[in-house]
């Protein structure tokens, strides 16, 4: 044995629900629980005298004495969570509930065969060692890492399979990587299903059929289904981005034509703006280009708020072909709710107003009854927030916390 203590059974479960709601009183807790008042005020009696549980203020409820509200402890150490994108990476650090303590994003590109693994895992242990040192932690401080990668995971190597964008990675052990740094336990998992997991939390488990649909370089999907993530047989569900929504679409890099991603994520958009502005369609476009003439998401955004028809009119075809796509998924999954992530959220509401439109146009009557479609609440700190998540539901299940 080191020196990670087992939790009880009874006190694992009082952690994992203090964990994935609001803070609870003792009350609601064992009502939760479904345990005696007296059996889950024992539980929590020992979890705060071994410090895994804070009390943290008072709530009234209605004429009654105010109760005290209980969390897991912010002092018991710092999660590290570390989203790898096709190409961008953010580093964070946050507490056992979720908050940001420091946050680093870049640019990484995990297609080029020349970075690979080894350089972009160093740069991200380099980063969180700075993030760590930054708010005065050490890397012995760290519960646990989670790490959320762009391609399909094997959750128990915590190593990737046959990646179809990441050249080098395919069985590198990021585990032994990350030991170099950190003797904390690191947990990888694909990057939508994070998305999907942090979502979980961020609204209680109160929803348990849903999707998180993320358009940026590519589009992927993470489903939750009844509460759980759902992987598929061979973890590549949620892969929506090569759903054809034109049979004469051009080209895709899966050697396929027409998918969804090859004619409405960012790069396509981007695309569309610069070879309009080129024709010399759009004055707007033409004063939001950058330096070498080029435009990216948020200068078409730009355009299209200040009302430019040129604009509006590419990310709406875009969002009507997300729509297209989201509306066999939803026919065939019949999700209570679709959550739009990545970087095309920046671009404002026209986009969501085409994805809605379009959905609820091809959707069958009763799978659209309930659905509501909407840009998740997390903004571009949902990678981050899932990837913490992972780290901290993966933690308390091994029931190894430190004591
Ligand atoms: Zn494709």
């Amino acid at each position: 044995m080191d020196s990670w203590s087992s939790l009880a059974a009874g006190e694992q479960l009082v952690l994992e629900s203090l964990f994935w709601s609001k803070a609870a009183s003792r009350n609601e807790l064992a009502l939760r629980l479904r345990q005696s008042k007296s059996k889950a005020n024992t539980v929590v009696a020992a979890l705060i005298a071994q410090g895994l549980v804070a009390e943290v203020g008072h709530v009234l409820h209605g004429t009654g004495r105010p109760a005290e509200m209980l969390r897991i402890s912010d002092t018991l150490g710092v999660l590290l969570a570390i989203d790898i994108g096709a190409t961008s990476m953010s580093v964070a650090v946050l507490t056992p509930n979720m908050s940001i303590l420091a946050l680093h994003s870049e640019e990484v590109d995990v297609r080029d065969a020349q970075q690979g693994p080894t350089v972009v895992l160093a740069r991200a242990r380099t980063l969180a060692l700075t993030l760590l040192e930054r708010r005065g932690k050490k890397a012995s401080d760290v519960l646990a890492i989670g790490i959320g990668v762009p391609g399909p995971v094997n959750m128990e190597s915590a190593q990737l399979v046959n990646p179809p964008l990441m050249p080098g990675w395919g069985d590198f052990s990021i585990r032994d990587f990350m030991r170099d740094s950190f003797s904390a336990p690191v947990f990888v998992d694909n990057d939508m299903n994070i998305r999907a997991i942090g979502e979980l939390r961020q609204l209680h488990r109160s929803v348990s059929n849903f999707l998180v649909v993320k358009v940026g370089t590519g589009i992927g999907c993470g489903i939750v289904c009844e509460g759980k993530i759902y992987r598929g047989a061979t973890g590549s569900a949620g892969d929506v981005g090569h759903i054809c929504v034109d049979i004469n679409g051009p080209r895709c890099h899966c050697g396929n034509v027409g998918c969804v991603e090859a004619m409405a994520a960012r790069p396509a958009v981007e695309r569309l703006a610069q070879e309009a502005m080129e024709r010399g369609d759009s004055e707007a476009l033409q004063r939001h280009a950058g330096k070498e003439g080029a435009l990216d998401l948020a200068a078409v955004g730009a355009a299209s708020r200040e009302g430019d028809v040129v604009a509006n009119r590419i990310i709406q075809r875009s969002g009507m072909l997300v729509g297209q796509m989201l509306a066999s998924v939803v026919n065939f999954f019949n999700p209570s709710h679709v959550f739009l992530t990545g970087s095309i959220v920046t671009i404002g509401p026209l986009f969501l107003a085409a994805v809605r439109q379009s959905i609820y146009q091809r959707s069958l009557a009763l799978s659209t009854r309930n659905l509501h479609v909407q840009y998740t609440s997390l903004g571009d700190t949902g990678g981050i927030t899932g990837a913490g998540v992972l780290a901290m539901q993966e933690l308390l299940k091994s029931g190894r916390l430190r004591p």
